[in-house]
């Protein structure tokens, strides 16, 4: 028997086989995966992940799809769907914790709900709580790293462990989740009491930054590109006079040169063809190199 097919007897939670990635991602790119779980307890996650280490069945968990760029043939294995399925939000006075698919901009709107001050700034990210524990998600000289007390991950294998906000080795993007493949299960974070106007006026003010900028309309994974040191990506696009550029169905967006946009149902190849040319264009013009902040995965 297909090592995949236990998985789909129900007891580990409904699962959707050889589903397109691009339904799954904000970048509306990517082929199939051969089996998305979407588990509901903390358990059925732990079932899966030992069966998949026990198996060797490739895996990997996927937030709200917001930072990922998914190749053309899918990927091969199983993604383990953290999202509404496992996004339960308690609060304990000015302490919240949340599940790892519980979105950022929910807990920070339910944080604001009972007058709590932290998550103004990256209340408009468009991932999940674990995501942002992936990278240390920030926006505005905030990041979520800022507000986390403890956060309890799985190892590949299965084990739990937990972290205080010192073991986490929060930096620039990074994290013990990333450096170590952890699957995040649950983040708690101090908030602080403060008066509710005054945080929906800030909340407002980030917001407007944001929408007035961005081109959230469009689809996209965000930033395509990492800050190289000492300049902003965006700046050297337009400066290149790359606003507008476009390859088939991918374009850098008009609105913000640092997002690469899928205009109309572009595929990898259209999208990963426009990256290179932007990096080799600002590498010849500038001598500077471009990393793309994105994750690409995905069968080659
Ligand atoms: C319009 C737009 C604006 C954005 N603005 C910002 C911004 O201002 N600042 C910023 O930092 N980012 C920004 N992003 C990028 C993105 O929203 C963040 O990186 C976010 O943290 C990704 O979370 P996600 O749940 O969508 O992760 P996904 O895209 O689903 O996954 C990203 C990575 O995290 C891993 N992952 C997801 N959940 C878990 C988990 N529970 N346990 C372990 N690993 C997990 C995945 O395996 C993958 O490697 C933006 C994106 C868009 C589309």
């Amino acid at each position: 028997m297909n090592k995949l097919e236990k998985l789909k007897d129900g007891s580990f939670g409904e699962f959707l086989a050889d589903e397109p990635m691009r339904n799954h991602t904000t970048f509306k790119v990517g082929g199939p995966a051969d089996l998305i779980m979407k588990p509901t307890t903390q358990q059925q996650i732990i079932d899966i992940v030992r069966y998949c280490y026990r198996n060797e069945i490739p895996f990997m968990v996927l937030g709200n799809g917001s930072n990922l760029l998914v190749r053309d043939k899918g990927i091969r294995g199983v993604v383990i769907k953290l999202g509404k399925n496992f996004s339960d939000i308690k609060f304990d006075g000015d302490k919240v914790t949340a599940q790892s698919g519980a979105l950022l901009s929910t807990v920070s709107k339910k944080s604001f709900k009972q007058s709590l001050s932290g998550l103004e700034q990256v209340s408009g990210i468009p991932g999940s709580i674990g995501g942002a524990m992936v990278m240390n998600a920030g926006a505005y000289d905030k990041d979520v790293s800022s507000v986390v007390t403890k956060v309890r991950c799985l190892t590949q294998k299965g084990d739990l462990l937990e972290f205080t906000n010192a073991q986490m080795q929060f930096g620039y993007r990074t994290s013990v989740v990333s450096k170590e493949n952890l699957i995040v299960l649950d983040v708690e974070m101090q908030l602080k009491k403060d008066n509710f106007d005054d945080i929906m006026e800030r909340f407002k003010d980030y917001d407007y930054r944001r929408t007035s900028k961005q081109p959230l309309d469009r689809n996209s994974a965000g930033s395509t590109f990492k800050r190289p040191p000492g300049y902003y990506a965006s700046k050297l696009i337009d400066d290149a006079g790359l606003r507008g550029y476009t390859y088939k169905r991918a374009q850098v967006s008009e609105k913000h040169c640092g997002f690469v946009i899928n205009i109309d149902d572009a595929t990898y190849e259209e999208v990963m063809t426009l990256i290179h040319q932007v990096q080799d264009i600002i590498k010849e013009k500038y001598g500077v190199e471009l990393e793309t902040e994105v994750k690409i995965i995905g069968e080659e």
